[in-house]
């Protein structure tokens, strides 16, 4: 099942539960634009190679459009759909004021040189002008993109418009009108969203063990968070494989490793490798898939030992494999709620733009904790009110309240 088809199916149940016709079905699941461009680029060596960009702005009643810009050499336009549809209910889920976005580029970052990256990154952005903008569409890092991608983006954007415009992006560099807490804010609300969990059925953080699938930006923060906070960590990967050590691994050693030019987490001293199947299949209290949609499928999803699975990437579990946890007792803490930390402080981030009044990293810290925790009351809450799971309550309260907007601002003309 890809992303789109999941993303589609979800919905549905969302609208039955919620009891939608037809219409506003169809209202819901269709990308108010898409816009497709060409990213010519002139490599290093002179050669011309023209890269295929996307752009969807799912949903915009609730405000301007949010969501990040992906990297990857197998993004398409179904996958930008489909991540962007689950950014509108992300938004709205959370409170925060936005619509649902998301772009990419098909390419392979890893393979371009530092300016190479950034004639794509330019390039890219440019082609986006006349759809983007603070109060238009803000895009934001995903896989692949960084705190440099958005500043390059920034500045692109500023200097077509004859002035520096900081909120036409977020996860930009503290030095150009970034948030404190931004870099590590998707993990800590992956950590935040994990510890209601746990807390709910009565486990101590202290005493779980946890794998994480995805070393970037988000897994290789969460797996730090939980390590400080006394959970073990004994699994994490990356694209090339992963880590083992039944003791706990040394994570800030992992992280330090990779900064220090390291390309892999495997290899590390101290630990066994393993594969990325072999992660997913641990025995352990809590598994992270946090790197790429679809990762549990129907064929492995059996096999999954973890008692909670949280999801800190987009999309990693099919609906069909859904199923199979739940059958199996796996508790699921969905993308949608447990990855909405980067978004939360993203809106922060945007606020203290358009201010121009910067607040510290406690403020930041403090409020995206109560904005995660009230979220996940509320999901937990519709999910014993209507026995649902906690991805369907997710999706309800989300898809609900995008339907009451356009119900509220009614149809034009
Ligand atoms: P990233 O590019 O920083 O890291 C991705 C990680 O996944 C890397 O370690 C990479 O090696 C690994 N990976 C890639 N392909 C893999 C594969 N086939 N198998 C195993 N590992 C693989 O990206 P990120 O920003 O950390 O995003 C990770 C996930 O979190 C994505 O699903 C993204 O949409 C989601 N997410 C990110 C943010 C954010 O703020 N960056 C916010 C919300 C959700």
């Amino acid at each position: 099942m890809t992303a789109w088809e999941s993303a589609q199916f979800q919905l549905a149940e969302a609208v039955k539960q919620l009891g939608l016709d037809e219409g506003f079905h169809d209202l819901l699941r269709t990308a108010r634009r898409e816009l497709t461009v060409a990213v010519p680029l002139r490599h290093d060596d002179g050669r011309l190679e023209v890269l295929k960009g996307y752009r969807v702005q799912h949903n915009l009643t609730r405000g301007p459009a949010k969501g990040g810009v992906r990297f990857h050499p197998a993004t398409d336009l179904d996958e930008v759909r489909a991540l962007a549809m689950w950014m509108t209910w992300k938004c709205a889920l959370i409170g925060v004021p936005y619509g649902g976005a998301k772009g990419g580029v098909a390419v392979d970052p890893k393979s371009l040189s530092r300016n190479e990256l950034e004639r794509v990154t330019r390039r890219y952005i440019s082609e986006l002008i006349p759809v983007i903008g603070p109060e238009k569409d803000i895009p934001a890092p995903d896989v692949g993109t960084d705190e440099q991608t958005m500043a390059w983006m920034m500045d692109t954007y500023s200097i077509h418009s004859g002035y520096t415009t900081t909120g036409v992006v977020t996860g930009k560099p503290v030095s150009v009108g970034g948030s404190e807490g931004r870099g590590g804010a998707t993990s800590r609300g992956v950590m935040y969203s994990a510890f209601c969990a746990l807390r709910d059925a009565g486990v101590d953080p202290r005493d779980v063990t946890v794998a994480v699938q995805g070393f970037g930006k988000v897994g290789g923060l969460t797996a730090q968070f939980l390590h400080d906070a006394g959970c073990r960590v004994v699994a994490v990967s990356d694209v090339t494989g992963g880590v083992y050590n039944a003791g706990g691994l040394n994570t800030a050693g992992l992280l330090r490793h990779l900064r220090s030019g390291a390309s892999t987490v495997v290899g590390y001293p101290g630990t066994d490798t393993i594969t990325n199947a072999e992660l997913l299949e641990l025995d352990v209290d809590v598994l992270v898939p946090a790197a790429l949609e679809g990762v549990i499928h129907e064929e492995n999803a059996p096999r999954v030992r973890a008692r909670f699975v949280v999801e800190a990437a987009n999309g990693p579990t099919t609906p069909p494999a859904d199923d199979i946890l739940h059958e199996n007792g796996v508790f699921i803490v969905p993308d949608i709620l447990a990855n909405s930390g980067g978004v939360a402080v993203s809106y922060f981030e945007w606020v203290q733009d358009l201010q121009a009044y910067f607040w510290s990293e406690d403020e930041v810290n403090d409020r995206l904790k109560r904005m995660i925790e009230r979220a996940y009351a509320d999901v937990s809450t519709l999910a014993g009110e209507r026995k649902v799971s906690m991805r369907t309550a997710a999706q309800m309260i989300g898809v609900g309240r995008v339907a009451e907007a356009h119900r509220t601002r009614g149809l034009y003309p």
